[in-house]
């Protein structure tokens, strides 16, 4: 087919390469290796003194963006993909305008288009970002001196990983989440372990509460809080990050006028074939249903493009990864107990500890678990979830047992090299029948 990519922002890669997973990785890392660094002594390496340069720094994480986008702006010229820099709005169906960032506008024709336009940082009512003070994960990936307090509100995705890096840098980090546990929706043994893992690092938390007004002051900003008793608390910081969840991006596509139908969530409606309302119109990613990762707008972004060559593009949401790059990470995939109980599926679980894996203990990163849900009767495993060295690679062999409909006996009866992070995955699995050799 004959294909153009209409992209505003100025550099491919949308959220995830520009402000999203390839930024904030590069923090977590380099945030980690300071951190690492300066308890190297403990272990026989003596290194003197170590100094945080946050500009030089950011420039590195920098770097890996622009590489990384580049990259993409190469791969599109090298498969014949017409890039378009400017804003798109649709005329009618088969028309789209395209606004540079001069203000020309042009015309192009359109056979069928797919709308990939992503999400955008959701505020509380009444306070504005200003990406310095009051920031969102966009301003958290590129503040200018590590603060001294930070408050970050909402204890999902966004806000445990860039509370851990500047907490790894130097802030005092206070999360404030209104449940009463971090991640929802996350299997809850996993999360209750991660917070508890967190608050060992030094992050602090105050569950139950509801940020009732944010106000800037001299020293940055006061948030005002209430908790689940109407005792009000107010937390001087000198940064608040809002990071309560992201909302579709539709606005100024003229989606309405077209005729293409929003849920209530303002999420494009579409069909199993990722078809809105209208024929020749599609749409993928964050601004659909589902979890809003990369990976699964990627997948979804495969299969609607083979459904328009007359293929069979399909993906599967029972088998989508979900991970915490935090130290240590978290991963998930499929069902939580929490939900297998809801759906009244019998299951069995395995569970088994890195503080007896040899690999993780050899290298002193034993925190956490791995524990497999499988069918009661079948034994067909149903979920996974990690808290441990390397979660989120780990999480891949789960990813593929799933796929092929595999047993929790079927990993057990695999052979994982020794001594390896992945032989905590075979004794979980060994562990549904109680099997375990090494607990
Ligand atoms: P999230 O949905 O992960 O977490 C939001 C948290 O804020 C929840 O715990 C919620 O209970 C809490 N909350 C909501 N309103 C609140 C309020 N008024 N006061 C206090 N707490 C409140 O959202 P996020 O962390 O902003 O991330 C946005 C999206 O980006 C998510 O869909 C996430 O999947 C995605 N993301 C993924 C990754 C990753 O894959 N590693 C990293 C970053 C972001």
């Amino acid at each position: 087919m004959k294909t153009a990519c209409i992209e505003s922002r100025g550099s491919l890669g949308g959220t995830c390469l520009n402000v999203g997973c390839i930024p904030s990785k590069s923090l977590l890392n380099l945030s980690e290796e300071f951190q690492k660094v300066k308890h190297l002594s403990n272990k026989g390496i003596e290194i003197g003194e170590v100094k945080l340069n946050l500009s030089k720094m950011m420039k590195s994480k920098d770097k890996a963006v622009t590489i990384l986008t580049k990259g993409v702006e190469f791969l599109l010229k090298k498969n014949k993909v017409t890039y378009f820099k400017g804003f798109g709005s649709f005329k009618s169906k088969n028309q789209i305008s395209i606004t540079n960032d001069q203000n020309k506008e042009i015309l192009i024709e359109t056979e069928k288009t797919i709308i990939a336009t992503g999400s955008l940082p959701v505020s509380l009512p009444g306070v504005q970002f200003d990406e310095k003070t009051i920031v969102s994960s966009t301003g958290a990936l590129k503040l200018e001196q590590v603060p001294k307090k930070m408050v970050v509100v909402g204890g999902g995705y966004i806000g445990l990983e860039m509370g851990s890096v500047w907490s790894r840098l130097g802030a005092e980090v206070h999360v404030v989440e209104f449940l009463d546990h971090i991640t929802p929706g996350m299997d809850s043994e996993i999360s209750n372990e991660f917070m508890k893992i967190l608050k060992k690092q030094g992050i602090k938390f105050h569950m139950q509460h509801k940020v009732e007004g944010i106000k800037k002051n001299k020293l940055g900003a006061v948030v005002a809080t209430s908790d689940k008793e109407g005792n009000k608390k107010d937390f001087e910081c000198n940064v608040v990050l809002i990071s309560v969840g992201r909302k579709p991006n539709t606005q100024g596509l003229n989606l309405e006028k077209m005729g293409v139908n929003l849920d209530e969530k303002k999420r494009i409606k579409t069909d199993k074939n990722f078809k809105t309302s209208l024929e020749n119109i599609y749409a993928i990613g964050d601004v659909i249903d589902g979890p809003m990762l990369a990976h699964k707008a990627e997948d979804e972004g495969i299969a609607v493009a083979e459904n328009i060559a007359g293929q069979s593009g399909h993906v599967n949401y029972d088998t989508i990864p979900g991970v915490v790059y935090t130290t240590p990470e978290v991963a998930s995939i499929g069902k939580t107990e929490e939900q297998l109980k809801k759906l009244e599926i019998k299951y069995k679980i395995g569970k088994f500890s890195f503080m007896a894996n040899s690999r993780a203990k050899a290298i002193d990163d034993a925190e956490g678990f791995v524990k497999i849900l499988a069918d009661a009767k079948t034994d067909k495993v149903l979920g996974a979830h990690l808290i441990g060295p390397h979660a989120g690679e780990l999480i891949a062999e789960i990813g593929i047992a799933m796929e092929f409909g595999a047993s929790s006996e079927d990993i057990a009866r695999t052979c994982h090299a020794h001594p390896t992070f992945s032989e905590a995955v075979k004794e979980a699995a060994l562990s549904v029948e109680k099997r375990a050799i090494h607990s």
